[in-house]
């Protein structure tokens, strides 16, 4: 979903994750009108259109993507209607496998929720070769093997996706367990995952940034001091 503060007048680009403000000359809000029709062509009742249109573009130079979405007037409902999914671009140290089976699952995460829940089962598996290097016979026991590297809270969630996802992934061999999973569940999962992308991948390239830089500088210093006692 496109994240949107009326209020303030904010959004998130979806295409870039920029956050910007909307009320410029570049995006537009359309009310919208309809009459119903007597049988000659004739508007009868005029009355408010059900949502309002909002179309934003992007002030990222490097993107200028429109973002159109629909608000309900009388409800809170928001529709994305362009883009039809939304989902969070992660640099490219994370690896490719990773992020198009996390990009998939986001786009079926409404209409296949079970669908999704296995991409996401996938996306972690792949997370848990790459990230930790753990390589066992199957999901369940590779998730045994992460138990004491990570905080319990975490690894109790994960469990969790484990056992959800494994719904979609072996629905076939066992038609009776077929437990469903909702959009809901399956949008917690999908923040999980996202969660996880977060604490493992970018956590560790932004310390490993940090500590270089802190090397670089300390390096710098050093040799400053060299060149000040020759
Ligand atoms: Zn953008």
């Amino acid at each position: 979903m496109v994240e949107v503060d009326f209020l303030k007048h904010t959004y998130t680009c979806p295409f870039c994750g920029r956050e910007q403000v909307y009320w410029s000359s570049h995006s537009s809000e359309d009310v919208g009108y309809y009459s119903t029709w007597s049988n000659d062509n004739v508007p009868t009742v005029a009355r408010d259109a059900e949502f309002k249109f909002y179309c934003f573009k992007c002030n990222n130079n490097a993107c200028e993507k429109v973002t159109v979405i629909g608000k309900g007037r009388f409800t809170d409902t928001v529709i994305s209607i362009v883009p039809q999914y939304v989902h969070k671009h992660y640099p490219s140290y994370i690896p490719q496998q990773i992020r198009n089976d996390y990009e998939e699952a986001n786009m079926i995460l409404d209409k296949s929720p079970k669908a999704a829940a296995t991409l996401l089962r996938r996306c972690l598996q792949g997370m848990l070769h790459d990230f930790w290097n753990i390589h066992e016979k199957n999901l369940n026991a590779e998730i045994t093997t992460l138990k004491n590297k990570v905080p319990t809270s975490q690894w109790n969630a994960i469990d969790g996706l484990r056992k959800i996802g494994n719904i979609g992934a072996h629905m076939e061999q066992d038609v009776d367990r077929i437990v469903e999973v909702d959009a809901n569940e399956a949008q917690k999962l999908n923040r999980l995952i996202e969660l996880l992308i977060e604490k493992w991948y970018i956590a560790r390239h932004d310390e490993e940034l940090l500590y270089a830089e802190i090397c670089d500088i300390s390096d710098e210093k050093q040799d400053q001091r060299k060149r000040g006692t020759e």
